[in-house]
This record gives structure tokens, sequence and C-alpha cells, in this order.
């Protein structure tokens, strides 16, 4: 026991976030008119290298934007990953689409495309992958059947910023890429988020719906029932100093990665985060699988022990298709083993973002329980 006080994530802020921060009070552009925004829009473009870039409100209002300028509507379906965060489910359920719910491969915790084809109705509009803890989906065979089907492909990026498939940024892989940036992912703005396209039409339709549906050329007449999804310039302005530090911020990760597995990786009953040879992963958090039967003891009392001396830990998401919120799912469905297997065992441990004293903390700390 002793008094460590190690948090699952916090921010960086140590670059210019302060005083872009201070130049949008000083000068009082605080909404969302202002340099930063189109700044940040700019720098972005250019670190995914794709065409098109409309900052958002949140990550959730980017995949809401994404689906409802897809036209996706009443009676359609769009497919899911069991395992996600809730707001990939909820995005398709505020266009009035009803999310259908697929198990992720054990190979990459992510949607597996194998089980994709058997899930396809008439009323399937898109598929959207979601590159869980920053590994990328398998997309070849996933962009094959979205082709097959005439499916529009959405990429759920949140926790993904900087991940590569093959050598692309994940985000410019389908019709539209999501982002996330809210306090705990990759990059930062507070709240804030992102679509991705490299289609005109697109990013024009975003832009639209973005601002209220307002047409560009005639204020207050509106072409669609839009929505206010825009992103502040004092968001941007964090948000531009975070992407000055992007690279060694990335490679921070890695190495954080890269500790873990080396003092965690031989360790009985401990199963590593996905990293399959085509993907070049961001590390998000770092989460292990905990096998009770084989480790000291199950996840839940791992954690609990870690929260004693201190360190803060998460436990994977829970399956999208037993929750409350989703209960119409459940219907011409061959379950979902994976999703409750990595569910039930699946725990984070620390992302610092400084020093690696504390990675070794922790790992100390799980040994010793081991
Ligand atoms: C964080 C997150 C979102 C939602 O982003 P917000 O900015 O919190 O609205 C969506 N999907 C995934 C997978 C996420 O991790």
């Amino acid at each position: 026991m002793s008094i460590r006080n190690i948090p699952l994530t916090r921010p960086n802020l140590m670059g210019n976030e302060r005083r872009y921060v201070t130049e949008c009070v000083e000068s009082s552009w605080i909404s969302s008119q202002g340099t930063f925004v189109q700044e940040f829009e700019g720098s972005l473009r250019e670190f995914l290298r794709a065409n098109y870039v409309v900052t958002t409100s949140s990550g959730t209002a980017a995949l809401h934007l994404a689906l409802a300028a897809l036209g996706v509507g009443p009676g359609d379906e769009v497919l899911v990953p069991d395992l996600t965060f809730g707001a990939t489910a909820n995005a398709v359920i505020h266009c009035g689409a009803t999310p259908v719910f697929i198990d992720i491969s054990a190979e990459t915790w992510t949607l597996d495309p194998k089980l994709i084809n058997e899930r396809i109705t008439s009323r399937t509009r898109a598929i959207i992958p979601v590159h869980l803890y920053g590994h990328p989906c398998d997309m070849t065979p996933i962009i094959d059947i979205a082709a097959q089907h005439r499916l529009f492909l959405v990429e759920d990026c949140a926790q993904a910023l900087g991940a590569e498939y093959q050598g692309t940024k994940v985000g410019t892989l389908g019709d539209v890429g999501c982002f996330s940036f809210f306090a705990n992912k990759i990059i930062t703005t507070g709240e804030g988020g992102a679509c991705i396209t490299n289609h005109h039409w697109l990013d024009s339709r975003l832009r639209l719906l973005r601002d209220h549906g307002m047409a560009k050329e005639k204020r207050y007449w509106h072409l669609r029932p839009g929505f206010n999804y825009r992103m502040t310039n004092l968001q941007a302005a964090i948000g531009v100093a975070q992407l000055e530090r992007i690279a060694a911020q990335l490679e921070h990760r890695t190495r954080v990665g890269n500790r873990y597995r080396a003092r965690l990786g031989s360790i009985p009953g401990l199963t590593m985060p996905p990293a399959m040879p085509w993907a070049k992963c961001v590390c998000w958090l770092f989460t292990v699988l905990v096998d009770s039967s084989v480790f000291g003891v199950d996840r839940d009392e791992l954690a609990r022990r870690l929260g004693c001396d201190g360190i803060e830990t998460r436990p994977i998401f829970y399956p999208l298709h037993r929750q409350p919120a989703y209960g119409q799912e459940g219907t011409g469905s061959t379950g979902y083993p994976q999703t409750e297997l990595v569910s039930a065992a699946g725990l984070s441990l620390p992302m610092p973002f400084a020093d690696h004293y504390a990675v070794d903390l922790v790992c100390d700390a799980v040994a010793e329980l081991a």
C-alpha cells in the first residue's frame, strides 16, 4: 500500500495552449468565427493528408453529422461493432436509423469482417468500423463489402488519430472519418471533433448541416433543418497548439506501449493488446486481458487492488447489445462471444503523458499481484 496517485490519463497542455486561448480572449473571438478554426482545420488536413476537414463541437456530433450528411434516416440499418463506446450507436439512433451489432475479431478487437455479410439486409445503408483503442480495423475486406453492397463507410476514429492501415491514415479510407478531441483522446480541444472526407459534395453538405442548414449565399435562408455543431475558436486554439506537438506525443505513446509490453508481456494470464503486422497503432490506452484462471486474480480484483495502490484503471466497454439503451437488438444474431470475452477480461492501464517512472510503478504493482 502506498500513496501513489497515477490517473488513467491527463491532457498534456504544456505547449502553446494557454497563449492561443489568451489570444482568443484578448481579441474577443471566442465563438466559432476567428482564425484558429480555419488554422486547425488546415493543420488537421495536412496531418491526415485529406482533402476536407469539417470541425465539430464533439466526436458524437461528428458521427451524427456524417450520417445525416449521407442521408441515413428512419428505416435504415447501420452496422456497428458490439464493442465500442455507446456514442457510435447513439449517433445512428439519433438519425432515426437502427444500429445492428456485429461481433469483434479476436485478432484486432474490432469489427470482424467475416461476420458482416450475414447481417446485411435490404435496409442496410452504412458500416461504422471503429478503430478501437487505436488499433485499425482490417479495412480491405470491409471496403470490398461496402463497395459490393453500395454501403457508405463511416470510420469512427475517435481513439485513433494518427493510426495507419497499410500506410494510409485511418479516417481517409471510407466516405467520412470521424474524430473526437475530448480531454482523454489522442489530442484534445476540451470537447470537440471533426469529419474528414475526400468528397467535395460531402464537404459542402457537412458544412451546410453543421451551420443550421443555412445557405452560404443567403443568411437566414434554410435549405435543410440543420444543427449547430460548430467548433469554437477557443476549442480550435487548443487544438492548434496540440497539433504542433503531435509527432512527439505519438512517439511518447508508442514508447509507453512498448514499455508495458516489455514488462508485462511475459506474465502468465495477461494478454497484450492487438498489434497486427499491417497496422500502425496509436497507443490510446494500454488495455490488457486478464485470464483469472492463470493470473492470480480476476480483472475486477486486479482493478480494485491497483486502485488501493493509487493507480486508476478502467474496465473495457460493456457489450452494446446487452445494454438497456439498445434493447431492440438481438434478433437474427449468432451471439457476440468475442465481445463478451474481451469485455469481461479487459482492463485499461494508465497512459501517463510525461514520465516513464509511472509506467514502471504500474508494472511493478501488476507483477506483484501475478
Ligand atoms: C470518445 C468517443 C466518441 C465520442 O466522442 P465525444 O467527443 O466524446 O463526443 C465516439 N466513439 C468512440 C469510439 C469514442 O471513443
